[in-house]
């Protein structure tokens, strides 16, 4: 069993199992929210051709002043076929072609009267019209892959002239949260019964990383229980999340169940965290990754975002690591013989780095620790107290 040295050296472990991304063909229409497996090209010029950026009209280069006769007319998806000449003028809408040569005078520069126009000033070669390729040239890169399609990138996507997204595959996810105590969401408390909080938030988090959660299971903290919820959470997915009973009580089964009975490879347990110590994780046997994260809210919520997120932004072709966020702590934190993960909100100032704020009371039970968190800042190992004011990174939660 290894035992990785900090939180940098367990990632690694995690990245190290997790396979190419795969892809797939995906309609535009349901690709939003989906990560792209390879870069959109540009498949013409954007715009295409040459087109007004104002109602008006079209005319050769002239002097202010001089009257026009308005010959014909170009509007949008219906392009002018006739030729303009010195002393000519077409009326052109928005987005319509614009004939070789021309410059555009706005509707609110130009007076009409009788079929001829007299623009206000100067008619230049190029006056409001947009060039073809300005957008992008013919074959650019409009976006990388890993690019997540929200609603701009959908739009450029199909100005580029596609229909549908080659996008990586979202990984399958299955939930087991274990443990006699959990009650069932709205249910009524038993003596020594909680409710059950673990599941929807890990269902949550696991939809904003961009994985699909294909089932959620409770189970007793039984070693048949166990096996039963974990052995078909590994028949239906690629990540197997589990909650709870991965610690060393008589009744933690989770390791035993995978590592005895379901030919799972144990590939760490331990990690010198706060929270989040007790969390393992290994490989199931058809290489589905398993994480046994801790029960209590908070160090499920850290070690999701630490070690499985990481893992789905992965097989989803993002880089796996956000960037960090460098922040001022706004108060003195005790530091521990191991690294923590304190949940903050950060405070923008105009002369420097945000202020890191914790979220409160950071004890690994305490669910209200996470709500409103904007990310997660990783103190060293150490003793004594991080002073106010103390750089730390802080690495945003899944959004
Ligand atoms: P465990 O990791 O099973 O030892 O559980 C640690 C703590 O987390 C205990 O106080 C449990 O009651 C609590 N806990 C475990 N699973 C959940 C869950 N799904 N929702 C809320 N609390 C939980
Ligand atoms: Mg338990």
């Amino acid at each position: 069993m290894t035992r990785p040295a900090d939180v940098a050296a367990a990632r690694r472990l995690v990245l190290d199992h997790v396979s190419q991304p795969r892809s797939e063909l995906v309609d535009l229409t349901k690709a939003g929210g989906r990560a792209l497996a390879t870069d959109v090209l540009a498949s013409h010029a954007m715009p295409p051709f040459a087109s007004s950026a104002m109602d008006g009209y079209a005319a050769l280069p002239t002097l202010a002043g001089v009257p026009l006769r308005v010959i014909g007319e170009s509007r949008a998806g219906h392009p002018f076929a006739g030729e303009l000449h010195d002393g000519e003028a077409i009326a052109i809408s928005t987005g319509a072609l614009a004939p070789d040569g021309v410059g555009v005078v706005p509707v609110e520069f130009a007076t009409l009267d009788d079929g001829v126009v007299t623009p206000a000033g100067p008619v230049s070669v190029g006056d409001h019209v947009r060039l073809p390729g300005e957008d992008l040239p013919m074959g650019a890169v409009a976006l990388s892959a890993g690019t997540v399609l929200g609603p701009a990138e959908l739009s450029v996507t199909a100005a580029c002239g596609l229909a549908a997204g080659c996008c990586t595959v979202r990984p399958r996810v299955a939930i087991v949260v274990t443990g006699d105590e959990l009650a069932d969401l709205g249910s009524p408390l038993a003596l020594g019964q909680i409710h059950e909080s673990n599941g929807i938030g890990l269902r949550g988090l696991a939809e904003q990383s961009g994985a699909e959660v294909v089932s959620k299971a409770r189970c007793a903290d039984t070693r048949e229980a166990t096996a039963k919820a974990l052995g078909d959470a590994l028949d239906g997915a690629e990540i197997v999340i589990a909650s709870g009973g991965v610690s060393v009580g008589e009744h933690d089964h989770v390791r035993a169940v995978l590592t005895e009975d379901l030919n799972a490879k144990e590939v760490f347990w331990r990690v010198p965290l706060k929270p989040g110590g007790p969390t393992w994780f290994g490989v199931g046997p058809d290489g589905q990754l398993i994480f046994g994260l801790p029960g209590n809210p908070a160090s499920a919520f850290v070690t999701y975002t630490l070690f499985v997120a990481p893992a789905i932004r992965a097989l989803l072709g993002q880089t796996p690591l956000p960037d960090p966020w460098p922040a001022a702590t706004a108060e003195d934190l005790p530091l521990r013989n191991r690294e923590q993960a304190v949940r903050v909100t950060l405070e923008p100032r105009p002369d420097g780095p945000p202020l890191a704020h914790t979220t409160g009371a950071q004890g690994s039970h305490r669910t209200t620790s996470m709500s409103g968190a904007w990310g997660l800042a990783l103190l060293p190992a150490g003793d004594g107290l991080l002073p106010t004011g103390s750089i730390v990174q802080v690495e945003p939660l899944p959004h």
